[in-house]
């Protein structure tokens, strides 16, 4: 079993992670004083974060989301948006990931007069600042954004618009994410249609808490390439008592095409997807080779970081070392960064760094 230090040195590659999410919990009570944001709970630093992780925990989607209002309260100016992609970067940088997308909706933090190209020029320069302080350290990280569109909004074609705009610059695809009951993929047809046109990239939040005809829409309506989280893949799946499994159609298909699921196990537990990590669907899609990734969603407010979800699922399942590498090569073959980039991180990074983790363990194991 690697230690959480081995994991944290493993090179690491996050595909799922809200920006508005994972803010330092001292950032969000800065960020409120500098710029006059009134409704914090509390402006101490540990209760704060004690109070977005239980504000998480309450097994329903709606309830979590709600803890969201404070997150984006504070994301209303542009030095205030450069500075949280910044230290997002950093954070993710000094965990040990490699290559990141982060993804932010643009039309949250238009409240105090921000155009949605502001938010996301502002999203990417803090990245930037992020990605150099990161190499300055020796912790070299590339960040790409997903511009998202929120399912509640009626803007997901100017957002999609947006997207595209800025796709030259650091943003790799289009998201649309929010409560799902109610709000079908099919409902956003237009915008996918215009980034599909562009031969843009497209994930959709589908199958998290709600089941099958949302992962059927984003794959065959709406020409999703991944699916953010999916993980009711699984009512589809059959197993028998004789440990036998039969994949229904659409579970064959996502299967066989290796659309690749963006897992966010500890967020499942959150909003009662799943009830405990050993319980989650991930174990039999990962033991029935489905192109499965593994996230963190929303590290501030599952109080996760992508090496204590490793460390999670190495808990519960043994992943060890070999299943890791699985893991993040998975991750990088389903990036939307091009084809080169990708490559160059797979051959380069991950596989040098696992070799070397795997040396390290045997010459302690033979000692
Ligand atoms: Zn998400």
């Amino acid at each position: 079993m690697p230690s959480l230090d081995t994991i944290r040195t493993a090179p690491k590659a996050l595909l799922h992670d809200h920006l508005d999410g994972g803010l330092r919990p001292a950032t969000v009570i800065d960020l409120a004083a500098e710029f006059g944001y009134e409704g914090l709970p509390t402006t101490d630093v540990d209760e704060l974060a004690t109070w977005f992780r239980r504000g998480a925990d309450r097994k329903s989607l709606e309830l979590y989301l709600e803890t969201f209002n404070h997150t984006v309260g504070v994301l209303q100016e542009r030095d205030a948006i450069i500075r949280v992609a910044a230290e997002c970067a950093e954070d993710l940088a000094a965990d040990g990931v490699v290559y990141a997308e982060v993804r932010y909706a643009p039309e949250l933090s238009t409240e105090r007069g921000l155009s949605l190209d502001e938010v996301v020029a502002a999203n990417l320069e803090g990245f930037r600042i992020g990605m150099e302080r990161a190499a300055a350290a020796g912790r070299p990280i590339v960040m790409k954004m997903l511009v998202t569109a929120m399912r509640q909004a009626a803007r997901s074609v100017e957002v999609a618009e947006c997207a595209i705009r800025w796709r030259d610059a650091g943003v790799v695809g289009f998201d649309v994410a929010g409560p799902e009951k109610g709000y079908p993929p099919t409902r956003y047809l237009d915008a996918f249609d215009r980034i599909r046109r562009e031969n843009f990239h497209i994930t959709i939040h589908a199958g998290e808490s709600f089941g099958l005809p949302s992962i059927w829409e984003a794959l065959q309506f709406a020409g999703a390439e991944r699916l953010g989280h999916g993980v009711r893949i699984v009512d589809d799946i059959t197993v028998r008592d004789d440990g036998s499994v039969e994949l229904g159609r659409l579970a064959a298909f996502v299967r066989d095409r290796r659309v690749p699921l963006e897992m966010c196990p500890t967020s499942n537990v959150h909003t009662g997807a799943a009830a405990t990590i050993a319980d989650h669907p991930i174990d039999l899609l990962r033991r029935l080779r489905f192109r499965v990734t593994l996230n963190t969603d929303n590290r501030l407010m599952s109080g996760v970081s992508l090496s204590s979800e490793f460390a999670a699922l190495d808990a519960a399942f043994g992943i060890g070392l070999g299943e890791m590498e699985w893991l993040t090569i998975n991750a990088l073959k389903s990036a939307f960064a091009p084809f080169d980039e990708r490559l160059r991180l797979i051959n380069e990074v991950v596989k040098p760094g696992y070799a070397r983790l795997r040396a390290a363990e045997s010459r302690v194991t033979l000692g």
